[in-house]
């Protein structure tokens, strides 16, 4: 692709973590984010002591920890010590209801102050933590909470009667039902409010070893069935280091992570790292809104901020112009993950905000982020950046038996040589599918990149959204991304049909920006655009007009349904779509 190279100013190097990452990289062992924490006072490691007690005990418990914007305006700030106070109570409320380390407690609400706080208690107890999005509806909860053995959630009253009292019986670990918002539980189930006031603000945090289950992590579902991913304590090494280099988070940082807790984002970037690094995190209980986001990245003075590319093509959509009335002076470090980052919108971040978005790669099963656009590096948009340190990662052809490493330019599946500590330790249930992700000394990512001369990645596809078509390998992203540079065209998702002569034909989906109208002529329009850009051999055959394209609840669009829905076949797993007008 062609866009010029995004080069960092002096004083973007210097606000870097970082300020030369390849020497950074060099020099680090893991040896190194385990010195940036305490450690329990009596041994043992607890990823709540290190987000909230360690800082009290050093003195730094006034600090701001969580400012929380509630939906209807409502706004409550919690320092430090408050937190550590709040979770205190929490985790005695467990353990008045019976509640015992390695016993898992789901959460099931929006993002409420009581969310951050059951997150944090949960661990303190030393118990697991899966927290689930809200709006699934009954069947997903109802599964994953049979994979993961619940044996509490803390929800609302709410989502308690319509989507959980019916076969809370039938799990027969489900003992614990906590309702956030009433006074007078119903039988079987905990006021939380009540419980909390009546608890101590005393409690000894669990001793907790390194390699202790500490959260269970749903898979986003876009290419099938999720899966559980299980973390331990230790991941809590990785979530210091990077939130550190790849985010630049630093205490007092006003920090603003948009992903829910429901998405592994929004816990392990959207609670730990940002209150491990003693940041000041700031979280919306309410969905985007266009005004609303620009608002609080003003009024709030909003440092670092991370987000999704669904909401920076939402934005962009919007255009610049509704952006100009705010000011965003404030912004030092914008950063981006969940799905491929289009190089326009790279640079329309720069463009509009100051900054360019910077585009990270990682997954559930990695914890934490792996690859990225570090501050001080120079970005190529459309790029996933360099390993952070600590990170050997590479692109190998898995076809080939061993394992052979791709030459530069080649593409191939993206691995990473396991030991980083915030690597899952099991799919519940699934060892066999975990074990088939190790191949000689790799872990196999199921993403298809390669790497360039420089050393970046570049991020091609899903292994299994690649299209082979008359003898050349597509990779969706780059197709989507040329088409996304339309004037007209705000998203795309990009599939491959089955063809007789060419083997696969490209096939796109287009959703719209405003001012557009579907029509034959701007079909042909976007199509000679993409044949200009990608040549006759890439460029789609066929492009389709829809409202909005389905997408998982973590914002990914799912390409298998797209493809699923031209073909006739059955849908599979949708227990994560959100939007499904297509
Ligand atoms: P499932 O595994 O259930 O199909 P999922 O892979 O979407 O769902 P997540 O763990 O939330 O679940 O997402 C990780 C995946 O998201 C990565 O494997 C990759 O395909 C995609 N992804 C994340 N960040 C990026 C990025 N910066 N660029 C390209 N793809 C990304
Ligand atoms: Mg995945």
């Amino acid at each position: 692709m062609t866009w010029e190279t995004i080069a960092k100013t002096d004083a973007e190097r210097a606000f870097a973590a970082l300020t030369d990452p390849d020497a950074g990289r060099a020099a680090f062992d893991w040896d190194q984010a385990a010195e940036m924490l305490d450690g329990l006072p009596g041994g043992g490691l607890n990823i709540a002591y290190e987000a909230l007690d360690r800082h009290v005990a050093h003195g730094n418990g006034d600090r701001l920890a969580l400012r929380w914007f509630g939906k209807d305006g409502d706004a409550r700030d919690f320092t430090y010590a408050d937190l550590a106070r709040a979770t205190a109570r929490f985790a005695n409320v467990l353990r008045h209801n019976g509640l015992q380390a390695g016993d898992r407690l789901y959460s099931l609400m929006g993002r409420k102050p009581e969310l951050y706080i059951a997150a944090l208690g949960t661990l303190k107890a030393g118990l697991v933590f899966s927290p689930l999005f809200s709006a699934f509806g009954p069947e997903p909860i109802r599964t994953r909470m049979e994979i993961g053995e619940a044996n509490a959630v803390v929800t609302t009253e709410s989502i308690y009667r319509r989507k959980i009292a019916k076969w809370r019986d039938e799990i027969p670990s489900l003992k614990t039902v906590f309702l956030v918002d009433v006074d007078d539980a119903p039988e079987g189930c905990v006021a939380l409010g009540p419980a909390l006031a009546a608890a101590s603000e005393e409690f000894e945090v669990a001793a907790t070893q390194p390699e202790d289950m500490a959260l269970i992590h749903f898979t986003s579902g876009t290419t099938g069935r999720p899966k559980g991913a299980v973390h331990v304590h230790q991941a809590v090494y990785a979530h210091v280091a990077t939130g550190r280099f790849a985010l630049n988070l630093r205490p007092g940082a006003i920090y603003w992570c948009t992903a829910d807790p429901g998405w592994v984002t929004g816990t392990s970037y959207g609670i730990i790292s940002p209150l491990v690094n003693g940041a000041t995190m700031l979280v919306d209980e309410a969905e985007f809104d266009l005004d609303r986001w620009y608002g609080m990245l003003e009024r709030e003075k909003v440092e670092i901020w991370y987000t999704a590319p669904t909401a920076i093509r939402m934005m962009m959509r919007a255009g610049a112009e509704a952006a100009a009335p705010y000011d965003f002076s404030n912004l030092q470090f914008l950063a981006s993950v969940g799905e491929p980052l289009n190089p326009e919108g790279v640079v329309w971040g720069k463009e509009v905000f100051g900054h360019p978005f910077h585009d990270n790669w990682w997954q559930t099963e990695t914890g934490g982020i792996m690859i990225a656009n570090l501050a001080a590096m120079d970005i190529k948009p459309g790029s996933m950046g360099k390993p952070l340190p600590g990170i050997e990662a590479g692109v190998v052809d898995s076809g080939s038996d061993p394992l052979r490493e791709c030459a530069t330019g080649e593409i191939g599946e993206l691995a990473l040589r396991p030991g980083w500590p915030s690597m899952m330790r099991t799919y519940l249930h699934e060892q066999a599918r975990y074990d088939k992700t190790f191949r000689d000394g790799w872990y196999l990512s199921g993403d298809l990149a390669m790497k360039d001369e420089d050393g970046y990645f570049w991020f091609v596809g899903r292994a299994d959204d690649l299209i082979k078509s008359s003898g050349h390998l597509i990779g969706p992203f780059e197709v989507e991304s040329a088409l996304i540079e339309h004037e007209a065209v705000a998203e795309a998702g990009v599939i491959g049909l089955p063809d007789e002569t060419a083997g696969e034909v490209v096939k796109a989906y287009v959703s719209l920006n405003p001012g557009y109208e579907p029509s034959e002529e701007l079909e042909r329009d976007i199509r000679g655009h993409a044949r200009k850009k990608l040549g006759p051999a890439v460029a789609p055959r066929e492009v389709v007009f829809r409202n909005t394209l389905p997408k998982t609840r973590s914002g990914k669009i799912m390409r298998r349904l797209l493809k699923a829905r031209e073909l006739g076949l059955p849908e599979g797993d949708i227990s994560t779509l959100e939007t499904d007008e297509s």
